[in-house]
């Protein structure tokens, strides 16, 4: 299999060709067609299987813009469990989206509210988040009304962590329609149950 194959568009391919990548891990090669279908997707990936750039390129594709498209607008939306795993994300998109003019914040704990606001009414594209600062965001704001790809990370650290609160907090505000990508270490019985509760006939991948 090839990036290429996998109808990954050109600002991308050039990106993780500078990077070192020759071809797609297995969660990329099942999951980059699903994404760009606009498929919910409920995947099982460990860390160091290329998890981040399967949900990554896919979002960024999606969510590429047209040459009539200068507006920005929060399109794309991912919480991970931790600070250090959103920076991680943050960085990794970064560096995908190098060619792309897409604006990407990171917004965690341990960093003031009023910078990481003055970052958001520049206006981004995508956010990184963990789920209880982009909330503290919404309260002063932020609006979610334009989300058209939510991503949870980590999905069954985030519940062993007690973001259900949290993340039943942003399903609802989130646009109706809109496309949802879970991933998960394991298909634990709470995940299972979280799936229920925001995916619309998603697409399964195990690895
Ligand atoms: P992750 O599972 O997202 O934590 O990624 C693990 C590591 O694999 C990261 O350092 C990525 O930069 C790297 N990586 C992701 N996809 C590929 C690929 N297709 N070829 C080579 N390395 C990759």
């Amino acid at each position: 299999m090839s990036f290429e194959k996998l109808g990954v568009i050109k600002p991308l391919l050039s990106a993780i060709k500078d990077l070192g990548y020759e071809k797609p891990t297995t969660i990329q090669t099942r999951a980059i067609p699903l994404i760009l279908a606009k498929s919910d997707v409920f995947a099982t990936a460990q860390t160091g299987t290329g998890k981040t750039a399967a949900f990554g390129l896919g979002m960024l594709q999606r969510l590429r813009k047209t040459s009539d498209d200068k507006q920005r607008a929060l399109r794309g939306l991912v919480i991970a469990p931790t600070r250090e795993l959103s920076i991680q994300i943050y960085e990794d998109l970064q560096s995908y989206a190098k060619n792309m003019g897409i604006n990407i914040a990171v917004l965690v704990g341990g960093k003031d509210l009023e910078s990481q606001q003055k970052i958001l009414k520049e206006g981004v594209d995508i956010v990184i988040a963990t789920p209880g600062r982009v909330l503290e965001h919404v309260d002063k704001g932020l609006s979610l009304s334009h989300v058209e790809i939510f991503v949870l990370d980590e999905a069954d650290r985030m519940l062993d962590m007690g973001f259900m609160k949290e993340i039943r907090r942003i399903h609802p505000i989130l646009p109706k329609r809109h496309q949802t990508l879970l991933f998960s270490a394991t298909f634990s019985d709470k995940v299972r149950k979280l799936s229920k509760l925001i995916l619309t006939k998603p697409a399964f991948i195990e690895t």
